[in-house]
């Protein structure tokens, strides 16, 4: 028997299948994690086996080695994964291994992680008597007999400290004999039990719906907030699995918290492996095992667990779907939406995406028919959605306010704490002040190292830059023109929570960003005394606007609702009105209504008009014929050329040359009718020139969508192929952050 192996090497030059031969005895499956000889030097490496066969596609005489082993009794991988793997090579233009790599635990490699065993030891004979000068094996055998069953060794020692030299000895004697079984290390989340609500009458159409849709199909499922789309999911999973059928969900890392994850546990207990990055490595190790033998059928985790190995899956649900994290930044640059419809379509299962706000791509697809769009209108038990309340910043500043908080915002906080209530304070912007200038010249304190004006941090009395961490002290005088004329501009989460303590001393508020949850542990730390009720406010960044469930949270106040929307990204309004209706989403979902208020400098700005009702087809409507208009995605591709490097001249030099031959290639590829596609190449210094010393160059390329694409995205590809040694080219198609 031969085996296709692909070695664990991540270089192009190899990156193919290598015929081995199995040795006879050697039980070697498709999806074997495999030892081999490799190279001249013969060199242990590890591999994949992707097939076996009889024969070997050789020619005669050409010398086969052998397998040595496999690293793993079981196939790591399953025959579907593999499949996966193939097509993401060719769709991302990666390497097959580094898309194998995605699809088991990453120090399942090299063998850096084991099973977790328990030792247990039993009487060797039950009825023999026992008689020995041993006071402490005396003890070990009377209490075995009281228990009567094997226990651990571990158990044994707790009960009686110093068992250990007496175990082995009896052991020794054959007075007990041992075995051991494996533990899986699994992470910790309450699962609080709560009895299954009958389904409401919008939610039971929209399970008939999915249960409906044929294999491979992908539904919407757009629900405003707190509409029962997890209830939603939880029975299309049920009923997946009275069909005997597997399922991954898919949520936002960040809303990965224990509560979310004690709701799929109230329901499924045991049957559920969870997936993402606060694990420890044994634990992510165990429940990819978990996963791998079946024993846990439903999956919830991040991005990644989209290639989680469950086997016969009936149903992938991306809870959130318009989130920005479900694409991946680094190679294989693979966005997750993307695989699990491959996977569904692969194993004839379901995809079920989930939104209040969904991304503009997803209703269009949903409008013109490759999705099927299925709605929840209501909020679960008629609760109203909250009332939105905007206060015009430019009417405070004329009446004399010139603090952050509008009258409008004040009263009603006044009121919300008066009633033991709590609140949710948004401002997308961490640190104190974003920005340090000086009143005389102008001077804005920019990072030394990058193109970017740094962020004064007060807790910590220093600027921070924000790309690369870089800190300074904070100046007294202007570094430029040396008058003391040095203020702070834009304020940070920081600032409200100072503010807070000035308006409403005592007030216990907690604060969550970037810079307070540093530690693994501190994000879920921060929820859990919100959710007690031990801080009444909740300052934050857009970490607070998803998926929590706080049911004593009647007032959300959006500090600044118009800080993203002048973002130079054309999502900017998508994003800012996603923002903007999930975090009003975290009011009033319980009994007592909900209110929110947004600050605002543009009240009339579209998105606000939109956002204040809720109306998201509304809004939808009015972006669509934007993109339309400007030819921006879903009608067209953006695609960008990064060069880095820290000669800049050169850089430059360098970035003038490649958009040249990229422009002859691309029309090379687009055809004689094909160059209107082209509708957009142009070669400048990213936005952001300069991050953490090296020099940025871009260009950026616009595609028309039409059916010459994949020719063009494949000349793209290819360029990149031809460049690849240059080492300072990255490509990114659709790129999330443009700067
Ligand atoms: P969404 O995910 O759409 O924001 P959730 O699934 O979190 O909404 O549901 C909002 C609240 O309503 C939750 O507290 C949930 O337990 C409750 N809920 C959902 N469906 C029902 C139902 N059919 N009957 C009663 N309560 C429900
Ligand atoms: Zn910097």
């Amino acid at each position: 028997m031969f085996a296709k192996v692909i070695v664990d090497i991540a270089h192009a030059a190899v990156d193919r299948a290598f015929t081995y031969r199995i040795p006879e005895g050697l039980d070697v499956r498709p999806g074997h994690h495999v030892l081999l000889p490799f190279g001249q030097g013969d060199h242990v490496k590890e591999g994949f086996v992707l097939s076996v066969s009889e024969e070997s596609d050789l020619d005669d005489g050409v010398t086969v080695k052998d397998v040595l082993a496999c690293a793993e009794p079981y196939t790591v991988l399953l025959p579907e994964q593999i499949a996966l793997a193939e097509w993401m090579q060719e769709a991302y233009h990666c390497l097959l291994v580094d898309a194998l790599r995605l699809m088991i635990p990453a120090l399942l490699r090299g063998s850096r992680i084991h099973e977790k065993r328990e030792r247990i030891v039993y009487l060797a004979d039950p009825a023999a008597g026992f008689v020995s000068k041993s006071h402490i094996q005396t003890e070990v055998v009377d209490l075995l007999k009281q228990t009567g069953q094997p226990m651990s060794v571990r158990d044994i020692k707790a009960f009686l400290p110093g068992a250990a030299p007496a175990i082995a000895a009896l052991l020794k004697k054959r007075v007990l004999s041992e075995s051991s079984y494996t533990v899986f290390r699994r992470p910790e989340y309450s699962s609080r039990t709560e009895a299954v609500p009958a389904l409401t009458e919008e939610q039971a159409a929209a399970l008939q719906r999915i249960e409906a849709l044929s294999p491979g199909q992908t539904a919407l499922l757009y629900g405003v907030t707190g509409s029962g789309k997890t209830e939603v999911y939880l029975r299309c999973i049920e009923a997946c699995l009275d069909r005997g059928q597997g399922a991954i969900v898919l949520v936002p890392e960040i809303a990965l918290t224990p509560q979310t994850v004690g709701r799929f546990a109230a329901r499924f207990g045991d049957r559920i492996a969870v997936l993402h990055s606060r694990l420890s490595a044994g634990e992510r190790f165990d429940e990819w095992r978990r996963i791998r033998l079946g024993k846990a059928p439903i999956v919830i985790g991040a991005r990644s667990a989209v290639f989680a190995p469950v086997e016969n899956l009936g149903l992938i649900v991306i809870d959130e779907e318009h989130e920005t994290s479900y694409q991946s930044e680094i190679t294989p640059r693979y966005h997750a939406l993307d695989i699990a419809r491959r996977r569904v379509r692969m194993s004839g299962g379901k995809l079920l995406l989930g939104s209040a706000t969904p991304s503009l791509l997803s209703y269009y697809r949903a409008l013109n028919g490759s999705y099927e769009l299925i709605e929840l209108q209501h909020r679960v038990g008629g609760r109203p959605l909250p009332t939105v309340m905007i206060a015009d910043m430019r009417a405070e500043f004329l009446n004399g306010n010139n603090g952050i908080f509008s009258s409008l915002l004040l009263s009603k906080l006044e009121t919300c704490l008066k009633q033991g209530h709590q609140a949710m304070l948004f401002l997308n912007r961490r640190g104190y002040s974003t920005f340090v200038s000086c009143r005389a010249c102008g001077y804005v304190l920019t990072c030394d190292n990058c193109d970017i004006s740094m962020t004064y941090h007060k807790a910590q009395n220093a600027v921070r830059c924000h790309y690369c961490g870089a800190r300074k002290p904070v100046p007294f005088v202007c570094p430029h023109c040396g008058k003391p004329f040095i203020k702070y501009f834009g304020m940070g989460t920081e600032q409200v929570e100072e503010q807070i303590q000035k308006w409403f001393p005592g007030t216990r508020t907690v604060r969550m960003d970037a810079d307070t949850v540093a530690h693994r542990d501190a994000y879920e730390q921060i929820l859990s005394v919100f959710g007690r009720g031990e801080a009444q406010i909740l300052i934050g960044t857009q970490m607070i606007a998803k998926g929590h469930d706080f049911p004593n949270v009647t007032l959300v106040g959006v500090v600044a609702a118009d800080a993203t929307l002048s973002f130079p990204d054309f999502r900017s309004s998508e994003r800012t009105f996603q923002l903007l209706t999930q975090v009003s989403g975290r009011a009033g979902r319980d009994r007592d209504p909900g209110q929110v208020v947004m600050q605002t400098y543009a009240p009339d700005h579209p998105v606000l008009r939109f956002a204040r009702v809720q109306d998201y087809p509304g809004f939808y409507q009015y972006e669509i014929a934007q993109r339309k208009k400007c030819l921006y995605p879903p009608f067209s591709l953006f695609i960008r050329l990064l060069l880095s490097g820290e000669n800049e001249d050169a850089l430059i030099e360098r970035g003038k040359e490649y958009a040249k031959a990229l422009e002859a290639d691309l029309k090379d590829a687009l055809g004689a009718e094909g160059q209107g596609d082209l509708l957009l190449l142009l070669a400048a210094p990213a936005p952001i020139a300069r991050i953490a010393g090296q020099s940025r160059y871009q260009i950026l390329v616009k595609l028309l969508r039409t059916r010459r694409l994949p020719q063009a995205l494949r000349a793209v590809y290819d360029f990149e192929t031809s460049h690849r040694e240059d080492g300072f080219l990255k490509i990114e198609i659709n790129p999330q952050d443009m700067f």
